[in-house]
């Protein structure tokens, strides 16, 4: 282990943030020590977040597109079954080749890992119980908090990871329910529900807000819902849980609406708690240090995300903004430029944001609701998938491109997309917005034919023009 040679930098959490800060700082030049408890490396996001769930999304399409779709194309067969263990296994499968992957890149570019559980005893030194039930203490000039987060529990209601599950248990169930009831309609809960839907559950999405996804355009918000519920989820919104009872065979939930009013009950098989997640720094021993939080308990930053305490800084979901994976890394990469005396920049208005149901849903920039609230005049260039070659000839055409501009400018303000692969067709604009473009100037750049991206093209000509296919 690294003990008692003095790091440059020490990062404890090797999960998106922390492992590209490591990479990052040792590509430097620093001497750099990386502390992660969990035995693996990627964080949530690698072990039981966005890559899991990713694999178990893409499986479960295949299975439904098989027993729905492929008839439709001219592909016959006889019989369509899913094989839960195998599913699960491919999903396992995916993630350690990622997490031993980044630690062959630890290793490339000599980044030491400490496994174990990391606690501050100074602004410089940080003890670690090692997972091999040692002790060991990490010095180092610099030291980067990317801690990230946790589930969030609902008061009353216990996780016990088979019945009431988080994002952990619903991406590993034993079977598939014949009920599941997802609480909270946030990305990560409509994802969990669709994997779980596909493979046959009836799934209901309780949400105490009016609207699913707050973060998203609430026009394209309204078609993705209804494209959720043609593949029969169901939403109450609006609507509060009170309390669930486990004591029988089955799952009893009490609920009532969100302003109060007749309590209802709501039986089921599995319960997925997804009503967001908090920042994690438990035994961290921050307060002996004196590093400030906020009331959610994130720490504070500035822009060069140092925190009030001289050689800590923080980055990731610990953090306030954007709990996401791809923030978290650009947090990382910044975070230790600056600290190498360098410029580092993160636009935090500028992070795409994506639901990766189908279609999924991604978006960057303002939402309409947004630029009103601006006081901006704008205007909107729309396409729908159902006039793209692409999706027509695939027959997957169902969703559309909305682009907001500055009207007197032209200059791109917000793009959202619903499309089968909107996470990849979304990033001309994030692109685009990042170079201050014009509608027009994606008007006028030249798209593959045919392709799905065509959409943008289209969608920008009738922001400031007319497009040419409808
Ligand atoms: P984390 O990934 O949480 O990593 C922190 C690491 O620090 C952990 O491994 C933890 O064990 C370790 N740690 C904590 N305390 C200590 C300590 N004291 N000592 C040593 N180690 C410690 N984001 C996306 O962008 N796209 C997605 O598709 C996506 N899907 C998701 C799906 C699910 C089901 C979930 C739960 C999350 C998803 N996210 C997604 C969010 C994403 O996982 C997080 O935003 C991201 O992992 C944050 O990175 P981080 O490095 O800040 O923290």
């Amino acid at each position: 282990a690294s003990g008692s040679e003095e790091n440059d930098v020490i990062v404890i959490g090797g999960g998106p943030g922390g492992y590209v800060a490591a990479i990052k700082a040792a590509q430097l030049g620093f001497k750099t020590t990386c502390i992660e408890k969990r035995g693996s490396l990627g964080g949530t996001c690698l072990n039981v977040g966005c890559i899991p769930s990713k694999a178990l999304l893409h499986s479960s399409h295949w299975y439904h597109e098989a027993k729905h779709s492929f008839a439709n194309h001219g592909v016959k067969i006889s019989s369509v079954e899913v094989d839960l263990p195998a599913m699960m296994a491919q999903k396992d499968k995916a993630v350690s080749n990622l997490t031993k992957g980044i630690e062959g890149l630890f290793k490339k570019n000599k980044v030491n890992y400490v496994k174990g559980y990391g606690k501050f005893l100074s602004p410089s030194e940080v003890s670690v119980e090692t997972l091999d039930g040692g002790n060991t203490v990490v010095k180092g000039k610099n030291i980067i908090v990317a801690t990230g987060s946790d589930i969030k529990s609902l008061p009353g209601i216990t996780i016990d990871e088979e019945r009431i599950v988080s994002s952990t248990g619903a991406l590993a169930l034993k079977e598939v329910p014949k009920r599941l009831v997802v609480i909270g309609a946030g990305y990560i809960g409509l994802e969990m529900g669709s994997v779980w839907g596909r493979l046959g559950s009836e799934v209901t999405v309780v949400e105490f807000a009016p609207d699913i996804v707050p973060t998203m355009d609430a026009e394209i918000r309204k078609q993705f819902q209804r494209a959720l519920e043609k593949q029969k989820i169901k939403f109450m919104l609006k609507t509060k849980v009170v309390s669930v009872d486990t004591s029988g065979n089955t799952v009893k939930l009490i609920l009532e609406p969100s302003a109060g009013g007749d309590q209802t009950t709501l039986e089921t098989d599995v319960v997925l708690v997804s009503a967001g997640r908090v920042p994690f720094t438990a035994g961290l021993g921050l307060e002996k240090l004196g590093v400030e939080t906020d009331k959610a308990g994130r720490i504070l930053v500035n822009h060069k995300f140092a925190t009030n305490v001289p050689g800590v800084y923080a980055i990731g979901d610990v953090i306030p903004g954007p709990m996401l994976a791809h923030k978290a890394e650009e947090d990382g990469v910044a975070c230790v430029e600056y600290i190498a005396g360098k410029e580092g920049h993160v636009d935090y208005d500028l992070v795409p944001g994506v639901v990766y149901t189908h279609p999924e849903v991604a978006y960057v920039g303002k939402t309409e609701e947004q630029v009103k609230t601006l006081g901006v005049d704008y205007r909107v260039g729309k396409f729908p998938f159902l006039a793209n070659s692409r999706a027509k000839a695939i027959d997957d055409a169902e969703g559309v491109v909305k682009i907001l501009a500055e009207k007197e400018t032209d200059k791109i303000l917000g793009v959202h997309i619903m499309a089968p692969n909107a996470g990849e067709i979304i990033h001309e604009a994030v692109l685009a917005l990042h170079y201050g473009a014009s509608s027009e100037d994606i008007a006028r750049t030249c798209h593959a034919h045919p392709t799905m991206s065509e959409a943008v093209k289209e969608a920008a000509m009738a922001t400031y023009d007319k497009p040419i296919h409808i």
